[in-house]
């Protein structure tokens, strides 16, 4: 088989409306965060809003950023927990670990591979000051239930919504949910893409001022704005040991096209995502959960998982779909086995049966837009040749 043959797991769909809007970027004289920035945050805010309430979105260089700057508007540090699903990036968790605050993982929910609110309730102490839920493949959480939990223990959620563009949780999009905060992100194998990038959405004007402040060094923009004269817009003010996290104009230029492409780019997941669950029907899987009738599912994964009746384990189906000139790729290697978690947070594969179970049957195929219809067919005729040898 050729190279050119070979189906990868993921690919950017960069368009030439992207391209032209980077290269204008570049002929711009200004590549670093400026009127592109912030007419991203402006047009990604509207998306979000519809005809609601318009949230702040401040534009970050990842959605790991994102989640950093969230926790810490929210003066998360030493002593607190938060809790996160321990089937996640560890991005997830590794902000936590930023603030010097401790993860709490819990389980998820076999059919959803979402955050378990039950092992949720269980690992609320007086300790805990925030949830991050991760809406797994883009099929939301149950927000409601979360919701309850945060209220009731008064404590934060945090959204990480890196897959979950769009989603919707009871007609709302993810984003416009009462959470402290949600982030996206635009990774490049992301629903959309900047490269690199995040957005962090918020209803709460001091946690989008604080975000603003710490995305940019701890550079005050409100000082800022106070002093600066025409002859003397050099002038700013430190009020915190800031980050390095804004958004260039280069990749903001890629998300405002990547955005307008938005609904169209969804369609075709879709429409992928209902070919996939036709042509492997009936086979020895467990398909991927679907959101109810009326629900927007990003889409972002295509996870699968091998029945005990398939009879091929998850390392050899992947090594045949390779043989095969596909890309299959695994999400997620749970927290509580990688060693730092495992340590840190002192678990065991024992803690996490339902992780543990999904994670030794999980195949996550190729879905993404830059797919044609005939790419789909080869890789159900191949998942097909596969299981019912
Ligand atoms: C991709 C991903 C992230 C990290 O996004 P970046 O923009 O690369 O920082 C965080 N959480 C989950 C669940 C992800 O899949």
């Amino acid at each position: 088989m050729s190279r050119s043959d070979f189906l990868p797991f993921a690919r950017p769909d960069i368009g030439e409306a992207e391209i032209t809007e980077v290269v204008a970027a570049l002929r711009s004289g200004w590549v670093t965060s400026g009127p592109r920035t912030r007419a991203f945050e402006a047009r990604f805010a509207a998306y979000l809003a519809g005809r609601g309430r318009t949230p702040h979105c401040v534009a970050v260089n990842s959605a790991t950023a994102g989640m950093h700057l969230a926790l810490e508007a929210l003066g998360i540090g030493p002593g607190d927990e938060v809790i996160v699903p321990d089937y996640t990036f560890t991005a997830t968790a590794e902000v936590v670990r930023y603030l010097g605050a401790t993860p709490r993982l819990v389980d998820v929910d076999e059919r959803t591979f979402n955050i378990d609110p039950v092992a949720v309730a269980a690992a609320i102490t007086p300790r805990t000051r925030a949830i991050m839920p991760v809406h797994f493949a883009g099929l939301a959480c149950d927000m409601s239930a979360l919701q309850r939990l945060a209220e009731r223990h008064a404590v934060a959620l945090i959204e990480d919504a890196a897959h979950a563009l769009p989603s919707t949780w009871r007609g709302q999009l993810i984003g416009t949910l009462p959470s402290a905060a949600t982030i996206f992100s635009f990774y490049a194998n992301k629903t959309i893409t900047t490269g690199e990038g995040g957005m962090l959405v918020t209803f709460d004007e001091a946690l989008a001022n604080r975000a603003r402040t710490m995305r940019l060094h701890g550079i005050s923009h409100d000082s800022f704005e106070r002093h600066r004269t025409p002859s003397a817009d050099w002038y700013y003010e430190v009020i915190a040991p800031g980050f390095k996290y804004n958004m260039s104009d280069i990749a903001a230029a890629l998300g405002l096209q990547q955005l307008a492409r938005l609904p169209a780019l969804h369609a075709r997941r879709q429409a992928l995502a209902a070919r996939y669950a036709d042509g492997l029907a009936g086979l020895p899987l467990i398909l991927p959960p679907t959101a109810p009738v009326g629900e927007m599912q990003a889409w972002h994964l295509y996870p699968i998982r091998l029945a005990p009746e398939a009879e091929i384990n998850r390392d050899d189906f992947i090594a045949a779909m390779a043989a095969r000139g596909i890309g299959c790729s695994v999400h997620f290697i749970p927290l509580h086995r990688h060693p730092y978690w495992r340590d840190y947070c002192g678990v065991t594969a024992a803690d996490f049966p339902i992780a543990e179970r999904l994670f030794e049957q999980e195949v996550t195929l190729p879905l993404y837009t830059a797919m044609s219809d005939a790419d789909a067919a080869r890789v159900i005729a191949a998942v097909r040749q596969i299981v019912s040898r």
